[in-house]
């Protein structure tokens, strides 16, 4: 791997820049709680998966979609039977997980900071569009990036447009992100540097049975450690 080729690194959002997957955890053990009386917690939280992810084609990533899933879900677990109010709280639990507050990932600040002396830096996230801004602006770490890329999915056709768009070839891209499936395989598929820094909690839809070894690929521990190779 040739680093001295590298002209834009970009990095993933969720669980890279900050803390996101957690949040998600928690609401689904809420869930899980609250429909506890129609079904047993465990099988109530695999339906909500299957149901997510049904609906992934039709409303992609982000909270919103994961309200509308919550409620369907919740329907089916009851067969129809649930009240009103636990709906209600469902619609609340949405709303209060897009008011969280921004929690960055450890070293992450002052990475960027160091970083965007030395490269062009792009934030390069799926999800909704409303909900990353948001988080963009409260987290701080705007001022670090020269360009901001929310798109529906992370392909490698959209990483090539990625790139068309910057301007730069293959080579001169590294992604950077706590997914091997989204911010990692398609990218190394492309030619472009992937490094991937993991998150403690990984959403089973990005989950991969796979080893990857790549000589364009490394793996860390933590943000601060990109500092002692770039
Ligand atoms: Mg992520």
């Amino acid at each position: 791997m040739s680093l001295s080729q590298i002209k834009v690194i970009a990095f993933d959002a969720d669980d890279t820049l900050w803390v996101n997957e957690t949040f998600f955890r928690k609401a689904e053990e809420e869930f899980c709680i609250l429909l506890e009386a129609y079904m047993p917690k465990e099988e109530a939280n695999t339906l909500l998966f299957d149901i997510e992810m049904k609906n992934l084609p039709l409303y992609g990533y982000g909270i919103k979609p994961f309200t509308l899933s919550l409620i369907e879900a919740a329907i089916t677990i009851s067969k129809g039977n649930l009240e009103t109010e636990l709906i209600q709280k469902l619609i609340e639990k949405g709303k209060q997980m897009l008011l969280e507050p921004v929690e960055l990932i450890d070293g992450i600040d002052r990475t960027l900071n160091e970083l965007s002396k030395k490269y062009r830096l792009v934030m390069a996230t799926k999800g909704d569009l409303l909900d990353q801004e948001r988080k963009l602006i409260k987290s701080g770490l705007e001022k670090y990036f020269h360009h901001i890329e929310i798109v529906s999915d992370k392909t490698e056709k959209q990483y090539r447009k990625l790139i068309r768009h910057l301007d730069i070839t293959e080579q001169e891209f590294l992604m950077v992100g706590n997914s091997l499936k989204s911010d990692v395989i398609p990218v190394l598929n492309i030619g472009a540097h992937a490094f991937h820094i993991p998150f403690h909690t990984t959403w089973v839809h990005e989950m991969v049975d796979q080893e990857v070894c790549h000589p364009n690929f490394k793996s860390f521990t933590q943000a601060s450690e990109l500092l002692t190779i770039l």
